[in-house]
């Protein structure tokens, strides 16, 4: 498994972004040979994929603050696994209690409560801390979705104890721009609409937009994950990888491993027109901007397909709802005229994947 350039992960700041890093298929965390770890077959890491440990902070002992043992880390006690407990850590570039862990100005935190799930009541973006201390703008959690509202223009000062780093994604109320939230607001002017990323705290999030940059060609610089349109998505020369959260989705379906690395050729394959490449990206990165996760961000949910005000899901609005129903029962008809088996059921991962798994490298399908 190895990541193209063109989509870059930029390194963690503090110690809550180290401690969510993904242990394979991470461009940051590499062999000898300067390469991602994989999950395949044989790898270095199978046995501790297979039994969940598949982030950095999975190996580490939150109260102890040291790396867990075999027995802690619940894998069996056989050499290899051994060995690969070794070598995994060996390569984790980062000791999470090495760490400068004060907030700068414009993150955001949060404090979670006992037994909390979901995001945190009360955040705050810093204007100034100290070790101990922050001065901060106090935010509060206005509704279900993570929205968020100041609840005043006064900057108060709280002690740091307990405090996570979260994301926070402003909304320009002029456009429909989203961006991870770093500015703080200019007095007199309309802030924007803020919500908070995901389950709230980065050490909670199974992807995180803040990691990841597109390489843009020329002298561009990086864009950041939130800033990337289909525009620039054209002028990328480089054909961008998707990040291991959606290699660990291809995988969790139960795939052959060789099958991964084509299904993985295969999004970006040159015959395929870049934007169905992004469509599947997004697809299977549950990325997709229809209302379900339009939801988390407090915005308008139902499909406007079908008009029967069900959740417009990546589900519902590609494959259950009327309309791509038709869709699909046309492509179903064709689909028998070809006499392709019949025992092939449609399902909606070999809808995905279906193309990938069937088509041979060296024939690529005709899409255009
Ligand atoms: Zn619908």
């Amino acid at each position: 498994m190895s990541v193209r350039p063109g989509l870059t992960k930029s390194e963690p700041t503090n110690s809550a972004e180290a401690l969510r890093q993904p242990i394979f298929g991470n461009p940051l965390i590499t062999n000898q040979e300067g390469k991602p770890l994989g999950i395949n077959g044989k790898s270095e890491g199978n046995a501790f994929a297979n039994t969940g440990h598949t982030r950095v902070r999975d190996l580490w002992d939150l109260e102890e603050k040291e790396w867990k043992g075999l027995s802690a880390l619940g894998v069996s006690f056989h050499p290899s696994n051994r060995k690969n407990r070794d070598l995994i850590i060996a390569i984790i570039p980062w000791d999470p209690t090495t760490f400068n862990d004060i907030p700068s100005t414009g993150e955001w935190i949060g404090k979670k409560e006992t037994g909390q799930t979901g995001p945190p009541k009360w955040v705050y973006q810093v204007v100034e801390a100290t070790q101990s201390t922050a001065n901060v703008s106090e935010f509060r959690n206005i509704s279900h979705t993570g929205r968020i509202q100041a609840t005043s223009s006064h900057v108060i000062t709280i002690p740091l104890e307990g405090y996570e780093p979260i994301r926070v994604l402003a909304q320009d109320s002029h456009r429909t721009t989203l961006k991870l939230a770093k500015d703080i607001p200019i007095p007199g002017k309309k802030p924007p609409l803020y919500w908070i990323f995901g389950s709230g705290f980065i050490s909670d999030l199974n992807w995180d937009p803040g990691d990841w940059h597109w390489q843009q060609k020329h002298n561009m610089g990086d864009t950041p994950f939130f800033g990337y349109s289909s525009k620039r998505g054209y002028q990328n020369t480089r054909k961008p990888q998707p990040p291991p959260e959606i290699i660990n989705f291809i995988q969790g379906l139960s795939l052959r491993n060789s099958t991964t690395a084509q299904v993985v050729a295969r999004i970006w394959h040159n015959a395929r027109p870049r934007k169905v490449g992004a469509l599947i990206w997004l697809t299977l990165n549950k990325g997709l901007p229809v209302g379900t996760w339009l939801q988390t961000m407090g915005l308008q949910s139902t499909c406007k397909g079908c008009d029967q005000g069900l959740p417009e899901s990546a589900q519902h609005c590609l494959f259950d709802c009327p309309p791509a129903q038709n869709a699909w029962n046309a492509f179903r008809s064709t689909w028998e005229v070809w006499e392709a088996p019949n025992r092939i059921s449609i399902t909606w991962p070999f809808i995905l994947l279906g193309e990938a798994v069937l088509e041979e490298e060296d024939d690529p399908p005709d899409l255009q």
